[in-house]
């Protein structure tokens, strides 16, 4: 092209992985309107075209103008990302050292992702002209009495769509008609911004604040809508939630939005649930269990404003807002919040910086908060409030060990837990099972040679489906039909070792068959409305005894349960992964938290082979709180995270050497203030046929961990052993086992 035809050039970022910008020099056809940044285009790549986001606009460029190309066509619709919002994003690329192109994607619905653009236009109306001729009028009164009576329809309302006047009995041809003689003109719908309305708070449901309730609220009320993090340390059913409802009045009710953030689709119904018998305000829901057009319809109101809140899980912090006014993270300890593939961001973290930048309130509720928000509380970083008490009249639960090794077990069940499970059961209560660890048996051995059916991807064992007549391999997702013969010996003693949840519910049935048993796991929930349904089964009280992964530890409230018991949670105490402990901890308390939510008092059971293990005494005896300040002490001894900062560099081939010598390379620079622990084999050495390897850089300074990052990913374009492997860098990484 020639510099004639234009001297607009735009740098756009694309859907690559590639760590930049592209420039694309915009023809003169397509600036007949003014071009803005944060627009979509569509440009060439490669063989392909692609929808990008404009992130600057030039009338220069240093590039060589005969190998610049042009932008093919720019999206013509009132959806752009604003300003604050890309600086936002900007700011997360940057964090997470992240391509741009991809984090701009990713805060994309996937409708404005493709080629073939959604109409995101709000419905046309139609409205009488401005100056409609009179003699027109008169003709049509005489000849047209159709179209005369469309005609006075339309004059007499503000504004109606096609689809009203089609449902009215007109036709396409009688309105096209009216618009060629000028007496109707086509109008877009002004969105319809939320505004607070005395009927928008439903009073008789709000409840009086207990006095610790009260002195969390009116502490978040005089940080003035400024920004400001609050961590709601607080046991469950302490009253958090009531604590958001009323602290959230106030920004609605000076017509901002609430943004709140929650760690999975299961939790979303019952928190929906509180928040619309609450308020009569628009409510948008964003969440992986919506479809594509359902998501978009979220983004779209949240962005005009129409939506007064969003409830999501944690991609929703990219969700464009009108007039965001507030933040909200429940169970902001919650695992789900990190993305573990891609794009790794912290929901909960990049929450944080969206509240600072925009300059609003953010909220982080929890029973157990992580040891980083604790610690941040704790030095004054936070806010820090306490609720101690059960709200309501609901008392907390104790837990009691029970050693294995000292009672009379049968399908793993103790004799007491069996005792106690049919005294529960008896009374008309409900009781809880957590086990987790989803299908019928973890593995499947040979009764004579003691040969296990392995994954030869991962050299893993497969886990025993029997309802779906089916080994599968949780860690690559690989299947196989279940074999008759052992693959080593021949013998046909092939038997399940270990017990699933499907197994421990058919053995539940067969113990307590006057009573009805539902499982809930990733299995019995996978099609769409499932878990909603089996929720609401729970409620009804059709089934006295529920069973599950820890799916059932999230936020729940199973008013009935007076029974919780937790099988097989030795796992976790012997782990090699700093973080095991606290994710325990967090689990146990979180399951024991089911217990006893409404008048009745509870009881919590954990079957243990190790009671007298100092983890699970201190949580016993001393709870969350003391276990946690406990930790980060050992943390802060040893200079592990929140005491330092970690981020983690994965590398996989299929041949161990590869990983191994790319990572090696990176160490062979210097990087100050970071100490460097690998190349090591990942926990996971093997995973789907490839093998794995750890490189973690570790710094007391996050500057400095950010420099080195920085440097790293300079050098790897020129890293020998770049093109042999797949590698990815994990800032402030959660989870070292994966
Ligand atoms: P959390 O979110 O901390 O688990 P919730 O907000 O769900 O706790 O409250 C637990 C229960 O206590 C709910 O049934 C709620 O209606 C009730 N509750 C909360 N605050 C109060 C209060 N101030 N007075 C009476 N009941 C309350
Ligand atoms: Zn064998
Ligand atoms: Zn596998």
């Amino acid at each position: 092209m020639t510099q004639s035809e234009s001297s607009i050039f735009v740098q756009v970022a694309i859907p690559v992985p590639l760590r930049q910008l592209f420039t694309y020099a915009v023809p003169q056809a397509l600036l007949s309107s003014e071009l803005t940044i944060g627009e979509r285009v569509t440009v060439p790549f490669g063989p392909r075209q692609v929808i990008g986001i404009v992130l600057s606009i030039s009338e220069s460029t240093d590039l060589p103008t005969n190998k610049i190309k042009s932008v093919v066509s720019r999206v013509k619709d009132n959806f752009h990302f604003d300003a604050p919002l890309l600086q936002f994003l900007q700011r997360c690329a940057d964090y997470y050292h992240h391509p741009m192109g991809d984090v701009c994607q990713q805060a994309l619905p996937v409708l404005l992702r493709q080629l073939k653009q959604p109409d995101v236009s709000l419905p046309v109306s139609w409205v009488c002209s401005n100056q409609p001729d009179t003699a027109k009028i008169e003709a049509l009164k005489k000849k047209a009495s159709k179209q005369f009576a469309l005609f006075e329809l339309i004059a007499s309302h503000p504004s109606i769509t096609w689809a009203e006047l089609r449902t009215l009995g007109f036709t396409k041809t009688q309105l096209n008609a009216l618009e060629n003689k000028e007496l109707v003109e086509k109008k877009e719908r002004e969105p319809v911004i939320f505004k607070w309305r005395e009927s928008s708070l439903n009073e008789n449901n709000k409840l009086k604040l207990s006095v610790e309730q009260a002195v969390v609220v009116s502490a978040i009320e005089q940080t003035n809508k400024r920004f400001s993090c609050h961590l709601i340390d607080g046991i469950t059913g302490s009253g958090k939630t009531e604590v958001y409802l009323q602290a959230m009045e106030e920004i609605l009710a000076s017509n901002k939005q609430v943004l709140v953030l929650v760690p999975e689709i299961g939790l979303t119904p019952q928190t929906l649930n509180r928040f619309e018998q609450r308020f009569n305000v628009p409510i948008c829901l964003h969440h992986s269990g919506l479809n594509n057009n359902e998501r978009l319809q979220t983004w779209l109101e949240a962005q005009r404003g129409s939506a007064a809140i969003v409830i999501g899980t944690r991609s929703a912090i990219f969700t464009p807002l009108h007039q965001l006014g507030m933040i909200i993270i429940d169970e902001e300890h919650d695992g789900s919040f990190k993305q573990q593939d891609s794009f790794r961001y912290h929901g909960r973290d990049m929450a944080i910086l969206r509240a600072r930048q925009l300059d609003i309130p953010i909220i982080l509720g929890s029973a157990t908060p992580s040891l980083e928000s604790l610690q941040n509380a704790l030095s004054g970083k936070y806010h820090y409030h306490q609720l101690l008490n059960r709200a309501g009249q609901s008392t907390t639960s104790k837990i009691e060990l029970i050693n294995v090794a000292q009672h009379q077990m049968e399908f793993g069940l103790s004799d007491t837990l069996k005792s106690e499970i049919n005294k529960t059961v008896k009374r008309g209560e409900q009781v809880l099972i957590f086990l987790n660890r989803r299908g019928f048996a973890p593995a499947i051995n040979c009764q004579e040679c003691h040969w296990i059916a392995d994954c030869q991807r991962c050299n893993k064992p497969y886990t025993l489906h029997q309802n779906k007549q089916l080994l599968m391999c949780h860690h690559c997702g690989s299947q196989k039909r279940i074999p008759h013969q052992c693959d080593s010996c021949g013998s046909i003693r092939i038997k399940p070792l270990g017990q699933g949840t499907e197994q421990l519910e058919q053995r539940i049935d067969e113990l307590f068959p006057d009573y009805s048993c539902v499982r809930i796991d990733r299995d019995s929930t996978s099609r769409k409305g499932e878990l909603a349904k089996l929720l609401q089964e729970v409620t009804d009280k059709k089934h006295q005894i529920l069973l599950g992964t820890q799916m059932l530890a999230k936020g729940h409230h199973f008013p009935d349960v007076t029974l919780v018991a937790m099988l097989d949670i030795d796992g976790a105490l012997f782990s090699f992964d700093f973080r095991a402990a606290e994710h325990m901890a967090q689990l146990l308390v979180q399951v024991a938290g089911r217990a006893g939510r409404e008048s009745k008092p509870g009881k919590v059971l954990v079957q243990t082979s190790y009671p007298e293990h100092p983890l699970l005494q201190d949580l016993v005896n001393n709870g969350y709180k003391h276990f946690a300040e406990y930790a980060l002490t050992e943390r802060q001894q040893a200079y592990l995270p929140p005491f330092s900062f970690q981020a983690l560099f994965r590398a996989e081939a299929n041949y161990p050497s590869y990983p191994d010598k790319f990572l090696r390379e990176i160490c062979n620079h210097q990087y100050e203030g970071c100490e460097l622990a690998g190349p090591i084999p990942a926990a996971m050495e093997k995973r789907g046929g490839k093998y794995r390897f750890h490189l973690i850089v570790q710094s007391k300074s996050r500057k400095q961990l950010h420099q080195a990052i920085h440097r790293m990913l300079l050098h790897i374009p020129t890293n020998e052993w770049n093109t042999k492997v797949r590698w990815s860098v994990d800032v402030d990484p959660i989870d070292l086992s994966w």
